[in-house]
């Protein structure tokens, strides 16, 4: 289904669409306030932009660096070429050490590569235990915003869910109530576990470790926990040396949520005596951006989320209506290059206002690469025929003053004279949730010719 369809449904309730736009621009201020704080920050993201391009353009060498420290460190490297194959490993993984209970913290990679269904195929019990995340999964949906995974669900709504899947009372949504029954329900879950499941924010190619970035302290309950720690990351994860870890970090929490530093970000090196630690390095597509020179760059993002919180699409869309693992601006870009078809609604889903882009911490041109997918998908895909041809007449009409002229004056006359009913009639998709302005007697041509005009008598 197109994003403006899947909008369209998210658009029905105009409550929750009200409360989610504001609850994202609410984070987005947070940031900005947060950043403003921080002297150099532009230097900072400057910073970021050119340790990941350098990095970008070596990442064999960094890659193979940090396999061979971490096996020095005696953590076990996989290699998977797809989400095929980075399922298959955690199984096998799992099926040696016999585990039938894991507890997973945030990765989206994960979702990218449907870890949970494969796993669960297999009898194995999988429990998301960041808050929003298992959410969401008592839900059954998929997370809407990378950071704040439930932020499409008010707490009313997790009251239900809480009542209906862990037996809790009804306590009219709140919050302070539902997070401690969460608590208790999650440190069941970790004291069971038999392994567990992380993502990685960054991983540092001259040590052989990594960092997990979390809020609720969850990835360490888990990994500290099992026996056995099995650790999934993006190859773009990847950044040099130990002293760059610091421009991350504070890049990172700023641009997420406005706090100056994640409330946890553990630093994962070694297995702990008698533990077992496993890392899986997956690109499934990465390489493949990576080969677009136009697109690379989107292979620096941080998970941030900023863009997606200042989007005025996004807020007003939900993520679901995205359709992929990676919603909003960023998602825009990283989807087409997998499945030009399926998401080829996806980079239109954007005002081009530059917003997303401006508070990117890695600098990633995000606007400028929407509104290139844009132009290969018009050649590249078959458009609906209305719009082709209204473009074709548009561009038609552009290309010629007079004709300009001609179609504009029709055009304020029919804003002015016609009834709403047929201005805002089907086929104007502008028109259903907004009114066009009363068209100007005069064009802003004519407008401007009357001032040079009596400019000139006045002089
Ligand atoms: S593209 Fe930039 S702003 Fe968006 S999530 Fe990635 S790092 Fe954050």
């Amino acid at each position: 289904m197109s994003h403006s369809k899947l909008a369209s449904i998210f658009n029905k309730d105009e409550k929750k669409v009200d409360w989610h736009d504001k609850a994202l621009w609410f984070v987005r201020h947070k940031r900005d306030k947060s950043v403003h704080e921080v002297k150099g920050w532009e230097e900072l993201r400057n910073l970021g932009h050119g340790i990941k391009a350098h990095m970008l353009s070596n990442l064999d060498v960094y890659l193979q660096e940090f396999e061979a420290n971490a096996n020095k460190n005696g953590i076990e490297v996989h290699w998977a070429a797809d989400a095929e194959e980075h399922n298959q490993i955690v199984l096998k993984i799992l099926k040696e050490n016999n585990a039938k209970k894991v507890v997973k913290s945030k990765s989206m990679l994960t979702e990218e590569c449907h870890l949970n269904p494969y796993l669960e195929a297999d009898g194995i019990e999988v429990i998301d235990t960041d808050l929003g995340e298992r959410i969401v999964q008592l839900a059954k949906e998929p997370p809407s915003h990378i950071v704040l995974p439930a932020i499409h669900k008010n707490r009313h709504e997790v009251d239900e869910l809480f009542q209906e899947h862990l037996g809790t009372k009804p306590c009219d949504g709140d919050p302070q109530y539902l997070t401690g029954e969460a608590r208790k329900h999650l440190r069941q879950k970790f004291i069971e576990a038999d392994a567990a499941l992380t993502g990685v924010n960054f991983a540092i190619a001259e040590t052989g470790g990594f960092v997990v970035c979390t809020n609720e302290g969850n990835a360490d309950m888990g990994a500290h926990l099992a026996p056995v720690h099995i650790a999934c990351m993006g190859v773009e994860k990847i950044i040099p040396r130990q002293e760059h870890l610091g421009v991350f970090l504070r890049l990172l929490a700023r641009s997420a949520t406005g706090q100056p530093i994640t409330t946890y970000s553990s630093h994962f090196k070694k297995p702990a005596d008698g533990k077992k630690m496993h890392i899986i390095i997956v690109d499934n597509g990465r390489s493949e951006q990576l080969a677009r020179p136009d697109f690379r760059a989107s292979l620096h993002c941080i998970r941030c989320g900023a863009c997606m919180n200042t989007c005025p699409i996004y807020r007003r869309s939900g993520g679901h209506s995205y359709d992929a693992t990676i919603p909003g601006p960023i998602g825009s870009i990283l989807s087409p290059g997998k499945d030009l078809k399926k998401y080829s609604t996806l980079p239109f889903a954007s005002t081009l206002c530059g917003s997303c882009s401006d508070v990117c911490p890695v600098k990633i041109d995000i606007h400028t690469q929407l509104y290139k997918w844009r132009q290969i998908i018009t050649k590249e895909t078959p458009q609906p025929f209305i719009k082709k041809k209204s473009m074709e007449i548009m561009g038609q009409v552009f290309a010629k003053p007079s004709q300009f002229e001609k179609v504009g004056k029709i055009a304020r006359w029919s804003l002015r004279t016609l009834p709403k009913s047929l201005i805002n009639s089907k086929p104007n998709a502008w028109g259903k949730a907004r009114d066009l302005p009363l068209g100007p007697k005069e064009s802003f041509d004519d407008w401007y010719k009357k001032r040079e005009a009596n400019k000139d008598k006045k002089d």
